[in-house]
């Protein structure tokens, strides 16, 4: 394997070299103690891990093991997108019950197909026995003028990526038993980080983004307390799959769209021509105590409601 230091004997390391064999080149620096990057200098080092649990996360019976390592992988990266940072590299921590050992293999490569989708280079981890199947991604990036979500400020414009409803209404068609609708089940599955999408807007101008990973609405009211400012959303103008219902969208987590406070003369047209993804404004800041209240069909909505893993 180029770039990779041999390892030596036991059946940890051949399910690691099992997989190294597989990210081929998309691996670099492994078989050390620790993996040695370089920061792009005048950039900050940004940092961010994410677990995804059997269970918890997603049911065996929902994904393909290929899907459930891509899903975890794009999970963590898109806390990167959120930032506006460019990936540097990837790590993945395995927890794998002895049920999901065969399987190992195909875990990996989605975890690979998705770090060379971002172009993340994996540069470590870890393998251990378990009674769950956990993933630990950890994801490393650089970014000259990182996002926060402290920025929003009174007068910017709310906007956010993508079309909403798909992840949750899948997750509810799974959960009553039924098929879910293929492009849903899609966007559940296989979602795909908005890293370039995170970097054309840290350099237009955004001044506060985060990934929709709770919920629309979850998300935003981090925004919110961070930036101490009153988020006022038109969930009419909310970017919907067909025949998702607004309040559903505005509510469904794990879509890992990114939404963000911009000034409103972003230049929307452009990104979506540069990009191919499109973004839509729905929504204010306004001076106040921090807060988001939401309007549908003209009529107040309630705004709370995201996905708490601790509820
Ligand atoms: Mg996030």
């Amino acid at each position: 394997m180029s770039g990779a230091t041999p390892l030596g004997p036991g059946r940890e390391f051949d399910a690691v070299r099992s997989l190294l064999r597989r990210w081929g080149d998309r691996a670099a620096g492994i078989g050390d103690d620790a993996a040695l990057l370089d920061v792009p200098s005048g950039a900050r080092l940004v940092v961010s891990t994410d677990t995804s649990v059997e269970g918890v996360h997603f049911r065996r019976e929902w994904l393909r093991p290929e899907e459930i390592g891509w899903r975890a992988t794009m999970a963590a990266l898109s806390d990167l997108a959120a930032m506006g940072a460019r990936p540097l590299g990837v790590l993945a921590a395995i927890a794998v019950p002895p049920r999901w050992r065969e399987l190992l293999d195909s875990l990996g490569d989605g975890v690979g197909e998705a770090a060379a989708a971002a172009g993340a280079p994996i540069v470590g981890g870890d393998l251990t026995g378990a009674g769950e199947l956990s993933i630990c991604v950890t994801v490393l990036g650089a970014a000259e003028r990182p996002l926060s979500r402290r920025g929003a400020r009174p007068g910017d414009a709310i906007y956010v990526t993508g079309r909403l409803g798909g992840p949750r209404a899948a997750v509810t068609a799974w959960q009553r038993g039924e098929t879910p609708r293929a492009d849903c089940r899609e966007r559940f599955a296989r979602p795909v980080a908005r890293i370039r999408e995170g970097v054309w807007l840290a350099a237009h101008g955004a001044t506060a983004a985060v990934d929709v990973s709770d919920g629309l609405l979850a998300d935003l009211a981090h925004v919110a307390a961070a930036s101490g400012a009153a988020l006022e959303l038109d969930l009419d103008a909310l970017p919907l799959l067909d025949g998702i219902d607004a309040a559903e969208g505005a509510r469904g987590g794990e879509e890992y769209e990114l939404a963000l406070a911009a000034p409103d003369d972003l230049d929307t047209a452009r990104f979506s021509r540069e990009l191919g993804t499109p973004i839509a404004r729905i929504g204010w800041v306004r001076a106040g105590a921090p807060s988001v209240s939401a309007t549908l069909r003209g009529v107040r909505v309630a705004a709370g409601g995201g996905w708490d893993h601790f509820s």
